[in-house]
């Protein structure tokens, strides 16, 4: 994860390593450097600019310090504007008052929507909640029976339109399955809407009327952090035409440069949430920007 960014700045740190003192020469080649190392992750262009400015800015303020010498400084302001524009705090998920607290899932197909609401829903599952999946993706043959499996595997149970039943319609399915879950006492509702391919005009109003139809306690916007910057792009869609509190990050795992994971809190002002790093259900947990600041710095 992030191997390309974390070699590019470990030695950008280390020709610092031999200042006894930084000049304003030295914080600009820094700097431009470090501007260099963000846009080869593919990090969005103001995303960049913000960064480097406020490194800039807190490199030339720095005083003399006793306790770090000036790379140390330097790493140091790096890891807090890391955490900085990856959300500060972590974000956790907010629970209604009354049960259930209804979450929906959205984001492109193949973004890893699928697998998260498996995910999350056993995460959920291990802290004692008893979560309920809906396949509220009736449009992709074979989504309902995939989301069935996944169920299965994270022991959650799924509600879907029985076959034949008659009921085709997402906006149905959803509101019925809030019904269901107070029935049969499910705190949590996790939807699982369809994505397509593409930004699709069609697919952002379903996800919009079930929106409104199931009011969400929280909408997860899901997307592949291997699509770099376009990550952006499709969030803004998404953001436009559904709108989202939080964001997912999936197939962290296979993701050197941090692109996705880096613009995409400063681009929409939404938190990162969570983060999918594999194919197996245990790989996920809760985002800690703290924690990925450090591990990009390692
Ligand atoms: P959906 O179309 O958004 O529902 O996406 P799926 O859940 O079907 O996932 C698409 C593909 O990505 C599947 O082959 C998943 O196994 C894979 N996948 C999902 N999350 C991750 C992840 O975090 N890491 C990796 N390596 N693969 C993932």
């Amino acid at each position: 994860m992030f191997e390309t960014l974390s070699d590019r700045l470990t030695s950008v740190f280390s020709s610092l390593r031999s200042k006894g003192r930084l000049s304003d020469a030295d914080i600009d080649a820094t700097t431009r450097e470090i501007r260099i190392a963000l846009l080869e992750a593919d990090v969005a262009l103001p995303v960049v600019k913000a960064f480097v400015a406020q490194v800039k800015e807190r490199a030339r303020g720095a005083e003399v310090s006793q306790a770090l010498n000036p790379a140390q400084q330097v790493v140091k302001i790096v890891n807090d504007e890391l955490i900085e524009i990856l959300g500060g705090e972590t974000r956790r998920l907010r629970f209604a008052k009354t049960a259930p607290t209804v979450v929906m899932l959205a984001g492109l197909q193949g973004a890893g929507k699928t697998t998260l609401a498996g995910k999350l829903a056993r995460w959920l599952r291990e802290q004692g909640h008893a979560p309920m999946l809906v396949a509220a993706d009736l449009q992709r043959p074979n989504a309902v029976q995939q989301l069935q499996v996944v169920g299965e595997r994270a022991q959650v149970a799924v509600y879907a339109p029985e076959p034949g039943s008659g009921v085709g319609d997402p906006v149905e399915v959803s509101r019925r399955s809030i019904d269901e879950a107070r029935r049969l006492n499910h705190d949590i509702v996790i939807i699982d809407t369809a994505g397509r391919l593409g930004i699709d005009q069609e697919m952002m109003k379903q996800a919009a009327d079930i929106r409104d139809a199931v009011r969400p306690d929280e909408t997860l916007f899901v997307v592949d952090a291997m699509i770099g910057q376009d990550a952006v792009t499709t969030a803004q869609a998404f953001m436009e035409g559904v709108g989202f509190d939080g964001v997912v990050l999936t197939k962290l795992d296979g993701d050197a440069r941090g692109g996705a994971a880096l613009s995409v809190r400063h681009i929409t002002g939404r938190p990162i949430m969570f983060a999918s790093t594999g194919e197996k259900l245990e790989d996920f947990d809760a985002f800690h920007p703290d924690r990925m600041a450090s591990r990009i710095l390692d």
